[in-house]
């Protein structure tokens, strides 16, 4: 794909270390006549830095279908148009996503760059061995919500990769021991930026550790978790807890039971029970 052509450009930025953005990103923010932004004052500093005469339109995800129309009208009108979000990927947990489609649906092209995206960043230094890993970006704000989204992934025997606010990370890690047990947690912190800190180490003792530093809690995380262990509780270690807990039974030995049962871990059922009886 030559840079010539009129196109709609999806342009990673810098998820903090200005030196990220590349080359190529470079020279099209220096070369479109639009660049499309999420937040257009926060791009501002970054545009003028890179010498970039482009004008700017604001497409964020209040108005990202309006925002969409006129872009397509730009690329009609034969201008090329660079879109870009506050940081890291356009798209990815970032809006840009109706950007493309309205873009695509009215026969133009795209063409995306590769740069910058926590999520891929915080995946290359994890050490996680899964062959696979499922994005899911934030979780519910809502407890009940939160805990019955990673409840819907429990079972997955891939790497979970979460993004999180500072205010949510207790919380959030939290929820993650509670309903997943005995796992890997990663938390990489501040990527790229002077504070960057990547802590690996049991989910089960994530939240102490969080705690015994307020420094630990602040900045941007990317949160990665094991996938579920191979011959991990399929479904019938979890069906005989309930049972038994509908019984009556303590938590400890409906756990004790259903794992005597089923062949299930133990630890990780009486984990469950504890997230089901809460
Ligand atoms: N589009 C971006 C990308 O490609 O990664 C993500 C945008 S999303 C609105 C912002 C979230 O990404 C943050 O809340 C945090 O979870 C994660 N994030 C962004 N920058 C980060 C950094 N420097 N270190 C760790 N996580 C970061």
């Amino acid at each position: 794909m030559t840079e010539e052509c009129v196109a709609l450009y999806v342009v990673p930025t810098p998820l903090g270390n200005l030196a990220d953005l590349t080359r190529r990103a470079e020279e099209i923010l220096r070369r479109v006549p639009w660049i499309a932004a999420e937040d257009t004052r926060h791009s501002a500093p970054l545009l003028k830095q890179l010498g970039s005469s482009a004008r700017t339109l604001p497409a964020h995800r209040h108005n990202e279908q309006a925002a969409a129309a006129r872009i397509v009208e730009r690329l009609q009108a034969g201008e090329s148009v660079a879109l870009i979000s506050d940081a890291g990927t356009p798209g990815i947990s970032d809006p840009g996503a109706r950007v493309v489609a309205a873009v695509r649906a009215a026969g133009g092209r795209v063409v995306p760059l590769p740069g910058p995206c926590a999520a891929v960043t915080a995946l290359s230094a994890s050490g996680l061995l899964d062959e696979h890993f499922l994005f899911y970006g934030f979780l519910p704000a809502k407890a009940g919500q939160r805990r019955q989204a990673i409840e819907e992934l429990r079972a997955q025997s891939c790497a979970l990769v979460f993004y999180e606010a500072p205010h949510r990370v207790l919380e959030a890690v939290a929820d993650l021991a509670a309903v997943l047990g005995e796992r890997t947690l990663i938390i990489a912190r501040e990527l790229t930026k002077l504070f960057e800190s990547i802590h690996s180490g049991p989910l089960g003792a994530a939240l102490d550790w969080l705690q015994a530093d307020p420094n630990r809690q602040r900045g941007e995380f990317v949160l990665l978790v094991s996938g579920a262990p191979a011959g991990a509780d399929s479904g019938e270690g979890e069906r005989v807890l309930k049972l038994l807990l509908a019984d009556g039974l303590p938590v400890k030995q409906a756990a004790k039971l259903a794992a005597a049962i089923t062949g299930a871990a133990k630890n990780a059922l009486y984990q469950h029970a504890l997230a089901l009886k809460s």
